[in-house]
């Protein structure tokens, strides 16, 4: 997988991209991950990218041309169909099955907004899908894009170590995922639940599913029915 970010702070992205599983995602091939500054796309010899929105009001608004251009550049340099992505509060909202679907993409392209968000021409004729990452509003994309690419980098076939970690995890077949106990099976007067040092296997797994089930109707109701776990 390749994927673009197009964004005013790209040094904003090293600390998550240079890091941990990202990183070493990186370092195994799985994928490449460029960071692209706005400003080297604009024409304006100031190397300003926004401008005050037509019709008065508040703050500004990243103008389309260097958007424009900056796609242009990016999609010369790739081989193939790519979908580019607009991080805005007002798009789709991400989830685990949209980033299931997002990680079996060749080419993503994400576009981070700023200040006031983007020219609208932006939306209509450069962007294929809109993400939000929740009903609250960031200063900018970054982060929002930032969240995007762990979540689908981290299920790309490879990059985690277990591929099990993928089957038992939260919203898999709707569950929460079962609570997790690591040592010193007693701390303080805290035990850990008997059932998981008891080395019974089958009696573990039941458990699991159980406290699954358990958490996900005490917490999450509004996830639709659940099934067990593979
Ligand atoms: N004026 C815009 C509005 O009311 O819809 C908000 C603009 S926000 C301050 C600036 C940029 O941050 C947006 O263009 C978008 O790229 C990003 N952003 C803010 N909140 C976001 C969210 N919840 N999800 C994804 N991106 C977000």
């Amino acid at each position: 997988m390749r994927v673009d970010i197009i964004s005013i702070f790209p040094k904003m992205f090293s600390a998550v991209l240079d890091e941990s599983i990202i990183k070493r995602a990186q370092l195994k091939g799985k994928v490449k991950i460029f960071t692209h500054d706005l400003r080297d796309y604009t024409l304006d010899k100031h190397r300003k990218v926004d401008d005050r929105p037509f019709g008065g009001g508040a703050g500004m608004v990243i103008q389309v041309e260097p958007i424009f251009r900056a796609l242009q550049a990016i999609k010369r340099k790739i081989k193939g169909k790519s979908k580019v992505i607009l991080l805005s509060p007002q798009g789709k909202r991400l989830d685990q099955a949209y980033a299931k679907k997002l990680s079996g993409c060749r080419n993503l392209i994400f576009i981070c907004g700023h200040y006031e968000g983007v020219d609208e021409r932006v939306r209509q004729h450069l962007v294929d899908e809109e993400i939000s990452i929740g009903d609250y509003v960031l200063t900018g994309g970054e982060l929002a894009a930032m969240v995007v690419v762990d979540s689908l980098v981290r299920l790309l076939p490879g990059v985690l170590g277990d591929k099990n970690s993928l089957n038992f995890e939260s919203f898999e077949g709707n569950l929460l995922e079962y609570p997790q106990y690591s040592r010193p099976a007693k701390f303080k007067n805290w035990p850990v639940p008997e059932v998981l040092v008891s080395g019974d296997h089958d009696k573990i797994s039941s458990w699991r599913k159980q406290e699954a089930i358990k958490r996900t109707k005490e917490r999450r109701p509004d996830l639709p029915p659940h099934q067990l776990y593979p």
